[in-house]
């Protein structure tokens, strides 16, 4: 009796362990079947890509919140212009590729990503913000963005530089630092494009050791002779080559442009 009973036991067991095997499979299946339709959705340029900026207070600074609240969309208006100007040199017939909504402020800081983070790090990190976007993206009532840009405002008397941004396609997510500051607001567009572009799957076009633009896929006028300076900049490489050594952020995004490459990656040309 004792051994009928412990072979049922560990055959009740054997049934959970593949009923348990077999929720995560749908969950995995799930998760790659929603990544792929949103990563091809986003991509299909036959309506208005919906991007929803929520702006975040980055230091709790009087200085960055005065600047909060005086956001509206017309202070993104030459992201719309920029994405409308470049999708029509190819071909793209939308008229305006971007409808770009301003959310409330979020209140909480979304999870920090460490420069040593490593592959696994990065990896808890993505979810982690996954988990966040999916907290704070309050729309209250309105209907949800395709993209979520989350835009953290500091005050620039407070520190020179702001942190790495990111922009990640799983998810549809965007973290982007930048000034709270009118002067500072036509290079915080250039900031936020490239990182709206990365979520649609636009990789960087820049050396990582020193920041230069990539040859030929990093420089807008690859062919132009002579070759330097270079007049625009690659959205992707984010600075222009004016000399073979020197390399400069462009102040706005009028003499910025999408490259062929990574028109590519976000699907307005093929290869
Ligand atoms: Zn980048």
């Amino acid at each position: 009796m004792e051994g009928n009973s412990a072979a049922a036991l560990s055959g009740c067991a054997i049934v959970w362990r593949n009923i348990r095997i077999f929720i995560l499979l749908i969950v995995l299946l799930w998760a790659a079947v929603h990544t792929s339709f949103e990563r091809f959705g986003s991509t299909r340029w036959k309506d208005p890509l919906w991007v929803g900026i929520f702006p975040i207070n980055a230091d709790g600074t009087a200085a960055a919140q005065s600047y909060i609240d005086g956001i509206t969309a017309e202070n993104f208006g030459d992201i719309n212009e920029f994405m409308g100007r470049e999708a029509h040199r190819y071909g793209k017939s939308l008229a305006k590729p971007l409808y770009l909504v301003v959310y409330p402020q979020v209140r909480t800081l979304p999870p920090t990503l460490s420069r040593d983070a490593g592959i696994l790090g990065t990896v808890w990190w993505s979810l982690k913000l996954r988990w966040y976007a999916w907290r704070n993206a309050d729309t209250h009532g309105r209907a949800s963005p395709h993209v979520r840009m989350f835009v953290l405002f500091h005050d620039p008397s407070t520190l020179q530089t702001v942190p790495d941004s990111h922009g990640m396609q799983k998810g549809l997510i965007g973290v982007t630092h930048v000034f709270g500051s009118q002067r500072m607001a036509r290079t915080n567009s250039v900031v936020i494009a490239h990182e709206l572009l990365h979520t649609l799957g636009a990789t960087d076009k820049y050396d990582y050791a020193t920041g230069a633009p990539l040859f030929p896929i990093g420089f807008a006028e690859p062919a132009r002779k002579p070759l330097y300076p270079q007049d625009e900049t690659e959205i992707m490489a984010g600075r222009r080559a004016v000399s073979a050594q020197r390399a400069e952020m462009p102040e706005g995004l009028d003499t910025v442009v999408v490259g062929p490459a990574t028109a590519v990656e976000i699907r307005w040309a093929k290869r």
